[in-house]
């Protein structure tokens, strides 16, 4: 049973923002509007993912448009796809087959609190990536160690990890993120309180690429946390879906 379902029946949406881009209201616009890409309408179609749900529908335009993104909406309403669709839409070609190593090397990172979580999105990923060359990496201790070398490095193009492991690497100057033009910080209630803020803060600092750009995608966003990504995302657009019956 297919619970998921577009924008308006279900869902009231609030934007807030300079120049929201319009929403979409089926998959289908996001070819006629951006072009998305043949595999990625092929995939969406194998994971039976048929229409967008309501942080889909909003979400996406605004990332396919560079824009930064504060996202909340309730569990269980296709988060990682409204992150993931457009990231894949825009990474290019695969980091293995550039000759030149000019433009690859890690080009999106996403952060979640948990391994698992880690582990769900970077499944997700390899979903909506299937028939494509990209690298997709789970950072844990056995890729950190492999992505010392810097030939391996170079030809990875998504990495997900929870904060210290990547930190860790960072440090050691094992990793380089000067290339990352999507971060992505998932459960961001979670990864912008105290225990993860600093280490946030660190991997934030280390993606200077001067066309980075974030987005936070949560269920909910204390004031607290909601003051800090306003802080860390530049003119940042915020959506909030909201369950109508209740
Ligand atoms: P959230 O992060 O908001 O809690 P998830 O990204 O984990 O939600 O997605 C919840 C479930 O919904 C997953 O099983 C996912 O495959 C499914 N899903 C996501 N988008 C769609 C869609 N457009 N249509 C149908 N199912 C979807
Ligand atoms: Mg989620």
């Amino acid at each position: 049973e297919d619970v998921m379902v577009p924008a308006p029946p279900r869902h009231r949406v609030s934007t807030k923002g300079s120049n929201v881009p319009n929403h979409v209201d089926s998959f289908q616009e996001l070819k006629d509007r951006y072009g998305l890409s043949s595999h990625l309408q092929t995939n969406l179609t194998k994971n039976g993912y048929t229409h967008p749900t309501g942080i889909q529908s909003y979400g996406i335009p605004i990332l396919l448009e560079s824009r930064d993104l504060a996202a909340i909406s309730p569990t269980g309403t296709g988060k990682t796809l409204a992150y993931v669709l457009p990231i894949l839409q825009s990474l290019g070609a695969p980091s293995s087959s550039s000759k030149s190593n000019a433009g690859s090397g890690v080009r999106a990172l996403i952060l979640a609190p948990t391994r698992e979580l880690a582990h769900q999105i970077h499944n997700e990923c390899l979903r909506m990536a299937e028939g494509r060359k990209w690298r997709i990496v789970l950072f844990s201790k056995a890729t950190a160690a492999t992505l010392a070398d810097k030939n391996a490095r170079d030809k990875v193009d998504i990495v997900i990890s929870t904060p210290l492991r990547l930190v860790t690497s960072l440090q050691a100057g094992n990793l380089a993120l000067n290339n990352v033009r999507h971060l992505v910080l998932d459960e961001a209630d979670r990864m912008l309180d105290a225990e993860f803020l600093s280490q946030i803060q660190e991997v934030v600092a280390a993606c200077s690429h001067p066309q980075l750009r974030k987005a936070v995608f949560s269920a909910t966003l204390p004031a607290g946390a909601e003051k800090i990504a306003m802080e860390m995302l530049q003119d940042p657009i915020r959506v909030v879906v909201g369950l109508k019956d209740t």
